[in-house]
């Protein structure tokens, strides 16, 4: 399919990209909601089982709905190849257990997603494969710390939930001149603000329960990039199973049609939002890539097309404080949710954040006052007045 349409825009590749019509015609892609696929005859279930023959064989394995929404995203990440997983957190074991064994090394980003640190702190260590945790915005760091055994350098960028954005052609850069892969989160960016591959990296993950559904309806994931890496993801995926379902599939697919346009619609109240935050008197400090007051504003222009749909801001006080902003919010959703079109609020101290060590917490910046919103496409008036009921209050 990417082959057929090569020149073609992200808008039109939203809409257009991966879908194969049925025998039946239709103009909407088709949810195939099967476990397994029947075979014309013995020789032919033998073909398709050897990987002899191409095609359908087991849901574990292959749907053509989960295809269709594969292509499309490998598109518009600018992908050779993507393979679709049940969630975002299966997507990264599913990356790592594909290209490394016992014994490898892993060095991270100091400030990623909760779930994925406790995966490599606490899951991924019992298989030997250690992680060295390092300074998200320090390339001289991830440098230091590579051993002969580091086999990958895993980063989130801009990261959850301070915003931090490292920088990804130089981290590509020091990891090649070593033979490490890059594998780069992408969830907060999307391949609408920001493609990875083009920068150098190896492999792209998504949850695409984020801004991918956009709509806070399913989970999904994915890994994306050039075949040989893929190919290894699927042998994993198809043996240990956690596969996307076909009817995710196809919400993500409806999802994926509107994506250009929701990203950058919630992008632009988050710019607005965040300008409102930082002049407000009750507000300490404010965490938004798109602001100039953002340490690193000017490397974030340089790989991504807009501050994005995450804001964070420190009030002026404490848990308390916090607290209040969030209790006071009726139109705000509390709910650690992103990328959806309905605006969410969340205090990472106490939620995303929480069963992280307070030393680690506060080594990662994330403070008793800290709260991250996840900008929609309701009225910016309409999230500032939530807002300001409960800063007025502090
Ligand atoms: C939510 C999230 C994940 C995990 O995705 P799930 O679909 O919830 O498993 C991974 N990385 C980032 C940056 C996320 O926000």
């Amino acid at each position: 399919m990417m082959a057929e349409m090569p020149n073609y825009r992200p808008e039109t590749l939203a809409v257009r990209a991966g879908q194969e019509r049925s025998q039946f015609g239709e103009h909407s892609e088709a949810l195939y909601l099967t476990s397994s696929f029947v075979f014309k005859s013995a020789a032919q279930a033998a073909k398709r089982f050897s990987g002899e023959e191409e095609g359908n064989v087991y849901a574990r394995f292959s749907n053509p709905t989960v295809t269709m929404f594969e292509e499309r995203l490998a598109a518009l990440e600018g992908a050779e190849d993507c393979v679709a997983t049940a969630s975002g957190m299966s997507a990264i074991m599913a990356a790592v257990l594909a290209h490394l064994k016992q014994g490898d090394h892993i060095v991270a980003s100091n400030s990623l997603f909760g779930a994925t640190v406790q995966l490599f702190n606490n899951i991924l260590s019992r298989t030997g494969i250690t992680t060295t945790f390092v300074s998200h915005t320090d390339p001289a760091a991830w440098e230091a710390a590579i051993r002969p055994e580091t086999k990958l350098f895993f980063l989130e960028t801009p990261s959850n939930p301070l915003t931090e954005i490292a920088d990804i052609r130089r981290l590509v850069e020091i990891a090649h001149a070593k033979g490490i892969l890059v594998a780069v989160d992408n969830c907060f960016c999307t391949p609408i603000l920001q493609r990875p591959l083009d920068l150098g990296a190896d492999l792209v993950i998504h949850s695409a329960t984020k801004f991918l559904d956009g709509q806070g309806r399913v989970l999904g994931g994915a890994v994306c990039g050039a075949r040989k890496l893929t190919e290894e993801v699927f042998k994993y995926l198809r043996t240990a199973g956690p596969t996307l379902s076909a009817f995710n599939a196809w919400v993500l697919l409806k999802g994926l049609e509107t994506l250009k346009l929701r990203v950058e619609a919630q992008s632009a109240n988050a710019a607005q939002l965040a300008s409102w935050l930082e002049a407000h008197p009750k507000v300490a400090r404010v965490f938004y890539p798109g602001l100039p007051s953002h340490p690193q504003h000017e490397l974030a222009k340089t790989q991504q097309k807009s501050g994005g749909a995450i804001v964070a801001f420190e009030v002026k006080g404490s848990r308390e404080q916090a607290w209040t902003v969030v209790d006071n919010c009726r139109l705000l959703s509390i709910t650690a949710n992103l990328g959806d079109t309905k605006t969410t609020i969340t205090h990472p101290a106490s939620t995303t954040h929480g069963r992280i060590s307070p030393e680690a917490r506060a080594a990662a910046g994330i403070n008793e006052g800290l709260l991250r919103i996840a900008v929609g496409l309701e009225a910016v008036e309409d999230l500032q007045a939530d807002l300001e009921r409960g800063l007025s209050q502090i």
